[in-house]
């Protein structure tokens, strides 16, 4: 073993670069973060080379003092904390003060800078320490300008892990896309090689704000997402959510942020695929701009170098508070919501089970014109999806709203309807039966005929009086008053062998809503079945008072709206 000897100040700011600098984009980050603590509202961003040869950020904010500049590049140098107490409130994005000696120790940089007072900008160049020339006047507008070249041009194996110059400017705009969503009122511009790439105007207005987050996610993110917006004492919650029908493969169109700190949160993911859990696609991801106001107390954003993790005092408060905020967003979900919303011309990509406009066939097997007088127009406004006017192949319910025209897939709308009653009545404990005139006699195995005998409580609390007949056969005497008119064999096989892989009734309690959709699935009428218009109707008034009734218990939707615009240019009318 070697005697213990202390780091020299450029290695051990080296090593602190390991964990802080990354790659091209975390340099970026920590500068565009420290242009937001300055208070600018305005930000240049230029790029060359993918970041390996220059990542400079321009900024309007407050500046550096003359003689801070020095100070700027030291380890350990910070303006924003001064003592264990500012630590544990922090607001501002930065506070450990070693981004700037970080960066300086893995590449060339140099600061320009001039606060408002002064009478003329300093320019600091890092590689020609301050305190053998002083600071050297230059010419700059009030803010600062850090410019940071070569990086790793000293740590040549850092420099080989680098990914091409495309897939590195790719990670900073998404740095930059990220930082520009939670500062709406900053305007940024991005430019790669000369050549300018993006613009962000500030974004002071709701209008002017979804301008930005569809240029930053996408148009069809914002039409097809909620508006969210919940607060619980110290807790606060505000952004878009998207329509559970809208989902990706992938987390990546997820964004979270705490305190305007965009930051990657197991807690927080868990919280969020619990509210969509039950109206989602399975193996899909919901996508999401979120933000979080916390008492800056109640969270600790020092746990990560690169502060993208924190940790909250109190986690299950947070956890619960943000799932129960996007799951009653959801069951929210107006259908006048809707409206503007689900367009049958969203991206293929989302709805490749919707058929595309250019293919749509429409086979109307009745005359339409047999049921003109149920429709009119005094009705069609009354309702937001209006008056069934037909059934189609048995399957979709055609209908007829202010604005067009509607198609509901009945068998899922009304899957997702039961399933909604069976929830509420199971939660109020409250499931109705209703007797057999006669009762129905079941081949089982012997375990599920076992278990009927030894828990019929557990069947009950499902809204199932069943008794045991013989050895491998129950006798079913009342059923789900909900489900009465279903196939009575197929639901209670499917809830036996589910009961009697869950065993004890705790653990059905816990797969509760795996077993009430099943029921539902089996209560619901099937597609193939023709229904009478009053029936029809009564499906459509359901589904504009049923929770979460815009998707099926699948995550598929339950119905669409065709607008008349978009009728008339499928039939080029008006061109
Ligand atoms: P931190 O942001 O954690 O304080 P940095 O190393 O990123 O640490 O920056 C050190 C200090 O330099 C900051 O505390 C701030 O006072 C100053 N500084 C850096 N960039 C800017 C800027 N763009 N405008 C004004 N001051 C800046
Ligand atoms: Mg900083």
């Amino acid at each position: 073993m070697q005697r213990i000897k202390q780091l020299s100040t450029l290695l051990s700011n080296q090593i602190a670069a390991g964990e802080v600098v990354e790659r091209p984009a975390s340099v970026l980050k920590e500068l565009l973060e420290n242009s937001i603590d300055a208070g600018a509202n305005k930000i240049e961003v230029s790029i060359k080379n993918g970041g390996r040869k220059l990542i400079k950020v321009t900024d309007n904010g407050a500046g550096i003092h003359k003689d801070d500049l020095a100070l700027a590049l030291l380890q350990h140098a910070t303006s924003k904390i001064r003592n264990l107490k500012d630590l544990a409130s922090v607001t501002s994005m930065g506070f450990r003060g070693e981004a700037l000696s970080s960066i300086s120790s893995v590449a060339k940089v140099l600061i320009n800078s001039r606060q408002q007072e002064a009478s003329t900008a300093w320019k600091a160049d890092a590689d020609h320490p301050v305190s053998s020339t002083g600071p050297v006047p230059s010419a700059h507008p009030v803010g600062t300008s850090i410019e940071v070249r070569d990086l790793f041009y000293n740590l040549p194996v850092r420099k080989k892990f680098l990914k091409t110059e495309r897939t590195e400017f790719v990670y900073m705009t998404e740095t930059l896309k990220k930082i520009a969503l939670a500062f709406p009122n900053i305007e940024f511009s991005l430019e790669h090689n000369n050549k300018p790439i993006k613009k962000f105007l500030k974004a002071l207005t709701n209008t002017q704000y979804e301008k930005r987050i569809a240029d930053i996610i996408g148009k069809d993110f914002i039409s097809n997402s909620l508006k969210l917006d919940f607060t619980s004492g110290n807790l606060s919650l505000n952004g878009v959510i998207g329509q559970p029908t809208f989902t990706r493969n992938n987390s990546a169109m997820q964004y979270f942020f705490v305190n305007t700190r965009v930051v990657q949160d197991k807690l927080i993911t868990h919280a969020v695929r619990q509210a969509y859990h039950d109206v989602i696609y399975h193996g899909k991801y919901p996508a999401f701009v979120l933000f979080l106001e916390i008492d800056p107390e109640a969270v600790d954003v020092n746990i990560h170098p690169r502060k993208s993790e924190v940790k909250f005092t109190n986690p299950r408060q947070v956890h619960d508070f943000v799932r129960h905020a996007v799951q009653k967003t959801i069951a929210n979900n107006k259908l006048e919501d809707n409206y503007q919303h689900t367009t049958f011309a969203v991206t293929d990509s989302y709805y490749t089970y919707a058929p595309k406009p250019g293919k749509i066939k429409l086979e109307v097997k009745e005359q339409l014109e047999s049921y003109a007088p149920i429709v009119n127009d005094e009705q069609s406004l009354g309702y937001p999806l209006g008056f069934a006017l037909a059934q189609l192949h048995n399957t979709y319910i055609l209908a007829q709203n202010t604005q067009g025209l509607i198609l509901v897939d009945m068998h899922a709308a009304h899957e997702r309807i039961t399933y909604e009653q069976m929830k509420t009545s199971w939660d109020a404990d409250n499931l109705k039966l209703q007797p057999l005139l006669v009762p129905i006699v079941l081949n089982v195995t012997e375990a599920e005929a076992q278990m009927v005998e030894d828990k019929p409580e557990v069947f009950f609390k499902l809204g199932l009086k069943l008794e045991r007949f013989t050895i491998q056969q129950i006798r079913v005497l009342e059923v789900p008053a909900l489900l009465v008119n279903s196939r009575i064999e197929n639901l209670v096989q499917n809830v036996l062998a589910e009961c009697v892989e869950f065993n004890t009734s705790a653990k059905v309690s816990q797969n509760i809503n795996k077993i009430l959709s099943g029921m539902a699935c089996h209560g619901s009428v099937r597609a193939g079945r023709t229904l009478s218009l009053p029936e029809m109707n009564a499906l459509l008034r359901d589904i504009e008072t049923t929770e979460n009734s815009g998707q099926c218990n699948h995550g598929r939707p339950t119905w669409i709206q065709i607008k008349h615009q978009e009728l008339d240019s499928f039939f080029m009318r008006g061109q």
